[in-house]
């Protein structure tokens, strides 16, 4: 079966295609397994189709960003992985919304309000991901969530449909926007005020150095792995329970942010898993707190 989805893979877009890519190259925590196919589709056309002969032969597809919530298993993912990152990195002001394509980056979105001397992103910059994954994820951060900037949603439907949806008619909830599976998100609209440049620069470098100081930012890794229940925040509970710097193999509860499980070098997507098990097991049973996953696992 992995033989066709190569084979219907091939020649199929202009846009870069990859087989049988290690995942632990196109993720930020550094784990995981090959994925039989990873489309780079150059633009919408080619987006189209792709998601046209998938539903056709029923090939598994997954929307990667730039792989900063994931942690793919060691198996790695049959069928295709699409990503924008290449075809989609538009962006453009018409003097009342931002618009940006999904597979900018979170940290060129910033930078080019800066520029344009509009506020409200600030909080985001620092955030490794995509427009596309942070708007699929409610990527938040200091207090704001990217639900509270973004006016509209645009999707591209499976059966090639395209379709806008003002912010108001979306499901957001914390960490997370729901969707149907197989739609892509192509592009977001943001509504920001304006600001005055050094302003806006100080508070970029103020959350900056915020980030450096309170996350191991650089060891690889997939940023928080659970969400802050009610309770308070998780890395506090995990800090109680006495596991900072806890270690299985080469995946390691961070010693600065124990709500950070880093990978020294070769760590493997089974000892990352096991590690939340443990912590999951262990805030549970000395807190009694549920910890749900922030962390997208994905694959076999
Ligand atoms: C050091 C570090 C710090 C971080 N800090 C923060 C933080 O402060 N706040 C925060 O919220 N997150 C943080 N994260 C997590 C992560 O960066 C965000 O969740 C980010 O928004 C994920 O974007 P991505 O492009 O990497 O998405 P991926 O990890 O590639 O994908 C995440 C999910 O989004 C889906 N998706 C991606 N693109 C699309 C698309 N175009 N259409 C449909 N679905 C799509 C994927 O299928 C997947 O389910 C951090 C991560 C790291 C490594």
């Amino acid at each position: 079966m992995a033989r066709d989805y190569r084979k219907l893979a091939e020649g199929l877009i202009e846009g870069r295609t990859l087989f049988d890519v290690p995942m632990r190259q196109l993720t930020s925590l550094r784990v995981g397994g090959p994925a039989d196919v990873v489309l780079f589709p150059k633009n919408l056309e080619e987006l189209k189709k792709v998601l046209k002969i998938a539903k056709r032969k029923k090939i598994p597809l997954f929307i990667l960003g730039r792989g900063t919530n994931l942690i793919v298993k060691d198996k790695g993912i049959r069928g295709w992985v699409v990503s924008l990152t290449q075809g989609f990195r538009r962006v453009f002001f018409d003097g009342e919304f931002v618009e940006a394509e999904a597979g900018l980056s979170l940290h060129q979105l910033v930078q080019y309000t800066i520029q344009k001397g509009l506020a409200g992103m600030e909080p985001f910059f620092g955030i490794p991901g995509t427009v596309g994954g942070g708007l699929a994820m409610n990527a938040g951060a200091w207090g704001v969530e990217i639900k509270d900037l973004v006016h509209s949603i645009t999707f591209l439907k499976e059966d090639g449909e395209i379709l806008e949806r003002e912010s108001s008619k979306l499901h957001f909830s914390y960490r997370c926007l729901s969707f149907p599976n197989p739609w892509v998100i192509i592009r977001g609209r943001f509504r920001l005020k304006r600001g005055r440049k050094e302003e806006i620069l100080e508070a970029v470098k103020s959350y900056s150095e915020r980030r450096r100081r309170t996350q191991p930012i650089e060891y690889p890794s997939a940023g928080s792995i659970f969400k802050n229940p009610k309770e308070g925040p998780a890395g506090k509970w995990i800090e109680e329970v006495g596991l900072k710097g806890f270690r299985l193999g080469q995946a390691m509860i961070s010693e600065r942010h124990a709500n950070f499980i880093i990978n020294q070098g070769k760590a493997t997507a089974e000892e990352v898993l096991h590690l939340m098990e443990w912590i999951e097991k262990k805030v549970y049973e000395e807190k009694g707190i549920s910890l749900e996953r922030e962390v997208r696992v994905v694959g076999e």
